[in-house]
């Protein structure tokens, strides 16, 4: 079985002879050059051809990662969420539903910086995680600030079913019929 390997350059160290499955016969990989030791280490000690490729520069960008994935057998794709060549690869071999092990940078590990007006980006690999929410609540807990996807839940208790859509504030928000119920006793005209 042929494999082709593809990281972004957050993963800083990874053992790859854990990842490469055991009846591998050939290595592709297209992986910064802090992470190739580790392939050219397992494809060494397992007598196996490694070809690395650098897609990012080639002159066809586009056909290099179309043949990149179409000569492999199986794709391990280790990706941090952000706008790259891991993430390019990754939908060309969705496209062409080519099986895939795929492996996410632990959402610990990231670090954002605020910008100017206090926004935060969220990595685009946590939001899939999540199923892509469209608001959060912003908790203060001490120290830390707890973010939760608003939409599956409460936004009081953060139980689920059964849910009503409501607007509070010009904020659409999701409540509960029992949390609903107790705000009603106190202020009837919610
Ligand atoms: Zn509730």
């Amino acid at each position: 079985m042929k494999v082709a390997i593809v990281s972004s350059a957050s993963f800083q160290k990874i053992n790859f002879a854990k990842l490469i499955p055991d009846n591998t016969t050939g290595i592709f990989s297209a992986v910064p050059a802090h992470l190739m030791e580790s392939i050219v280490q397992y494809a060494d000690v397992n007598r196996i051809c490694c070809e690395s490729r650098d897609l990012e520069n080639s002159a066809d960008k586009a056909r290099e990662i179309e043949r990149f994935c179409k000569e492999c057998d199986h794709m391990i794709i280790l990706w941090d969420g952000r706008p790259d060549i891991a993430k390019e690869v990754m939908e060309y071999a969705e496209k062409i539903k080519k099986p895939v092990s795929f492996f996410e940078l632990d959402s610990l590990l990231y670090t954002e910086q605020l910008d100017d007006f206090g926004r935060l980006t969220l990595p685009a690999a946590i939001r899939q995680r999540l199923d892509y929410p469209q608001a959060f609540s912003v908790q203060a807990d001490g120290s830390r600030m707890i973010l939760r996807p608003v939409g599956h839940q409460c936004v009081f208790c953060e139980k689920g079913e059964p849910l009503r859509h409501m607007v509070l504030h010009q904020k659409s928000i999701c409540i509960c019929e029992s949390c609903l119920g107790a705000i009603r006793e106190i202020s009837p005209n919610v």
